[in-house]
């Protein structure tokens, strides 16, 4: 056995191999270490290698898919080796000594799972393989989950942003690739063969030209040779289900780099996860199908203005009619995911419960195309994805009548094809019926002539049927003449067969064998019947994702009153009362109120400088624009009263270093890096978000490289930018550069407290408002009190020549400070004490206050 495993493991030395014996998976050596570790599981040790015991552990081959899952997780490959036939078969092979054969079936890996217990219903699952030819690079990937195929080109700097968007569960690169991505996997060069791949293509396609697909490129079919090569050893041999590739060219979506959909939390928060990233909280959609496209088309957004006017039409429809969009959201929610369904039925893993998923769900989508089909002059895309949902009443009625209403998954005990499909099918099981009928009334009769009223007829896997009576009573049948044979004593019961119980018995058995025969024969056929409709029924998935997409974005829209952004042909951004989807929902779950704000940036004022206070809204405000631009282009409502939106090609995001230096990756090295690279491709369809860049170092050196980005990003990229800072002395920029102008978020400062309006006014800020800022967030009143002196020093140094800390050489003793803090009033603590009595929230009376205090100084005797 152990020569057997080892000539396994040694096809698949970068897999951990689970080795089937009886009912579990075992696994030796370094993976059953390596296991043993992941899984949390006992590692055990068994017989000896080279003198060595082996290590080994094992999982229960009924659940080892949760187990797989977890491995897969942790970044494992696994193989899994099983029986290829039956101990009797080997047996008879080879005598009672023999070995059952064993074969490695399938590996399994982050890119290639199909099984709905490893696979996030709502994400896409990506396998991307890279190549490149001179100068330029082919990606193709495949979510074989649904047999999602694509393949791109790109120029080598664009590879992290396209690596972004696909989020790949797993990457592949050919030997000797040039900076090998992070986490990637070396395969054979030869794998990525341009003109092997399109053989092969043609081949899997059945076409004898892929023109009708795409005028691929070499870069593109090398990369899909590879993906090709890399499925069909996962596979051991067979592909699994693959549309036809499509084109995805890089023009036509905005380019969003790594660094920016981080910033953004576009499609995953900060902290992993969807939750608190855009998508989860604008997320409506009510199929895994549809929760996948709209992730995609958040990571994707498109350019083409006529491509997002049509998904704008539909959500306008669908936004408009809350009965038509109620009722969609309903029939939808009650569908089955059919592309995964059908995505397991072509990888061979299929099961009766998956053909009548495909039946209900086809069904569905039939009904819908009805309703549907009643919409006057519909939008152009609902047009187009109408007819996809329907032309499949041919199968969806022979699935109807084969199979009973819920299929199970497990088809060793039979039972799922409906009574009246198969005449014969229904005989045997008439037969076997009748058999347990006999059975039953044989009970009753054996109690009769033994005169034992406890005497059961009973069945279990080693005896089949017998008769079961209680010791006490065994003695009465024990002797030939009763027409009774003994089979079995236990502690309080004797078991016995009779020969009309045998002949009933082989009867039931024969009649329930053949009739698991004629069920499979027929699974078999249906599978095979609806393969044969595979493209289309992916074509039917497709238009439902697409419409529950729509649908939940009318949703999202209606539920938080969102606008129709209207696109324009030249790079404007026009928001009025502008939102952050995500912040005002948190805001607002603390029972405060979001403020909106209006961006307006054109050719002749593309640059915003945005100063304020810290805490006061800043990075709120330049995101919340970078996400009504996503959205926009995306085909979604924006949050917003209007937005007029030219076209972005290219979206950036950059926070200054220590900003981002909780997630323990970023130094100012990295920023200036990603800084850099926006300086060498935003273009002026661009739009560029600039978060205190420059601040990761000291306080000149930040301030001297800011003023040079500024200059930059205005002069030579001349795209639409948002720049927030604290380095206050760049607002003199303002004189030099004519598309530059000044804002800042408004704050009051009141005796020495701070209230952040979140409002945002045109002009530069007063003053930064740092101390004010270290108050409210509970810095001791002494330390504050002491950095007011510093700051006073500061400022007096910078005055004279002798440099900005010269004044610190005087300033008094840290005690001196203190005491005078301590003995100065506070009257606003007591007008707060005041209101407060009348139970209001210490920040309610903060506002009331404070709006009191604006109105005076605006002169409102009101
Ligand atoms: P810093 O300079 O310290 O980075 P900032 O000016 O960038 O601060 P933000 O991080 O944008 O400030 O906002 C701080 C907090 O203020 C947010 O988490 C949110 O609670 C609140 N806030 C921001 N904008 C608004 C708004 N428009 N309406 C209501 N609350 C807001």
């Amino acid at each position: 056995m152990m020569a057997q495993y080892l000539a396994l493991k040694e096809s698949v030395p970068d897999c951990l191999l689970f080795y089937r014996m009886g009912d579990f998976f075992e696994l030796f050596f370094e993976d059953a270490k390596a296991a043993a570790a992941t899984l949390d599981i006992a590692l055990t040790a068994r017989g000896e290698h080279d003198g060595e015991p082996i290590p080994m552990c094992g999982v229960p081959a009924h659940s080892h898919e949760a187990y797989l899952a977890r491995l897969i997780k942790a970044g494992h490959r696994v193989a899994i080796a099983d029986q290829t036939e039956t101990p009797e078969q080997a047996k008879k092979r080879a005598g009672s000594k023999a070995l059952v054969g064993r074969a490695i079936i399938r590996v399994v890996t982050a890119g290639t799972l199909t099984e709905e217990t490893l696979l996030d219903a709502k994400s896409e699952n990506w396998l991307v393989a890279v190549a490149e030819t001179v100068g330029k690079l082919g990606i193709a990937a495949a979510d074989i989950s649904t047999g999602r195929f694509t393949l791109a080109t790109a120029e080598p700097d664009m590879l992290d942003a396209e690596l972004a968007r696909l989020s790949a569960a797993e990457l592949i690169v050919p030997e000797g690739f040039a900076n090998v991505p992070e986490h990637a996997q070396i395969c054979p060069k030869t794998d990525f063969g341009s003109i092997g791949a399109e053989k092969r293509l043609k081949a899997l396609f059945g076409v004898a030209t892929l023109d009708g697909f795409g005028d691929f490129d070499r870069a593109e079919l090398a990369a899909a040779g590879g993906l090709l090569a890399y499925l069909e050893t996962a596979g051991q041999g067979d592909l699994p289900f693959l549309q036809p590739p499509r084109r995805h060219r890089t023009g036509d979506h905005m380019l969003i780099d790594a660094a920016t959909r981080e910033s953004l939390e576009l499609t995953q928060a900060v902290g992993g996860g969807r939750s608190g990233s855009l998508l989860g909280c604008i997320d409506q959609s009510v199929t895994g199908a549809g929760a996948r496209l709209l992730a995609a088309d958040i990571s994707a957004p498109l350019t083409s203005v006529a491509a997002i006017e049509a998904r704008l039409d539909l959500v306008r429809l669908l936004e408009a009619d809350a009965g038509r969009r109620e009722s969609l959201r309903a029939a939808l929610k009650a569908l089955p995911d059919i592309g995964r369904a059908l995505g397991r039925l072509v990888a061979a893993r299929g099961t009766p419960r998956d053909l009548g998923l495909l039946r209900d769900g086809l069904g569905a989508a039939r009904e819908l195309h009805m309703d549907l089909s009643q919409i006057e002059e519909p939008p152009k895309l609902l047009a187009e994805l109408l007819p996809a949902l329907t032309g499949h009443g041919a199968l969806t009625d022979h699935l109807s009548r084969a199979l009973v209403p819920s299929p199970p998954i497990d088809i060793a005990k039979g039972g799922y094809i409906a009574e009246g499909y198969d005449a014969a099918l229904d005989d045997l099981r008439e037969t076997a019926g009748a058999g347990r009928k006999a059975i039953a009334g044989l009970e009753a009769r054996y109690r009769e002539t033994t005169g034992i009223a406890s005497l059961k007829v009973k069945h279990n896997n080693v005896l089949g049927y017998h008769i079961e009576v209680p010791s006490r009573h065994a003695d009465a049948l024990m002797g030939e003449e009763s027409g009774f044979t003994h089979r079995q004593t236990l502690a309080g019961v004797v078991r016995f067969n009779a020969p009309d119980l045998h002949e009933e018995a082989q009867r039931v058995m024969q009649a329930g064998a053949h009739a698991l025969a004629a069920e499979a024969a027929h699974l078999e056929e249906l599978i095979a019947t609806t393969l044969a409709d595979k493209d289309r029924i992916a074509a039917t998935a497709d238009a439902l994702a697409r419409l529950d997409v729509a649908a939940a974005l009318a949703e999202q829209a209606a539920l938080c009153g969102w606008t129709r952004p209207r696109l324009a042909g030249h790079p404007c951004f026009q928001v009025e009362g502008g939102r952050h989807p995500v912040v005002e929902r948190a805001v607002e779950q603390q029972g405060e109120r979001f403020v909106a704000n209006d961006c307006r940036l054109s050719p002749d004022e593309r640059l915003w400088l945005v100063t304020g206070p810290n805490m006061g809204g800043k990075s709120t405000f330049l995101r919340q624009n970078a996400l009504i631009a996503v959205l926009a282009q995306a085909g979604s409502y924006v949050p917003a009263a209007s937005a007029e939106l030219g076209i972005v090609d290219k979206l950036f995001s950059r926070v200054g270093a220590s900003d981002n230096l909780a997630r323990g990756r970023s130094t100012f090295m990295v920023e200036m890096v990603e800084t850099a690279a926006i300086l060498a491709q935003a273009t002026e369809n661009s739009l560029v978000i600039l978060d205190e860049v420059g601040r990761g170092t000291s306080t000149y050196d930040g301030l001297a490289i800011a003023w040079a980005v500024v200059e930059a990003v205005h002069d030579v990229n001349r795209c639409r930018c948002l720049f927030a800072t604290h380095y206050h002395e760049l607002t003199r920029l303002a004189e030099r550069l004519d598309a530059l102008s000044l804002h800042h978020v408004r704050a009051r400062e009141w005796k020495g407290d701070l209230v952040l309006l979140h409002e945002l006014a045109d002009g530069p800020a007063d003053r930064s408002y740092g101390l004010a800022v270290a108050k409210l967030a509970g810095l001791p009143k002494d330390t504050v009190a002491r950095a007011k002196s510093v700051l006073a020093k500061l400022e007096a140094g910078r005055a004279s020549t002798g440099g900005l800390a010269a004044g610190l050489d005087d300033l008094p003793l840290f005690s001196a400070d203190v005491a005078q803090e301590e003995n100065r009033a506070d009257p606003l603590r007591e007008t707060l004490e005041a209101v407060h009595a009348d139970d209001l929230s210490p920040r309610e009376a903060l506002d009331f206050v404070y709006r009191l205090k604006r109105l005076a100084d605006e002169g409102d005797d009101a």
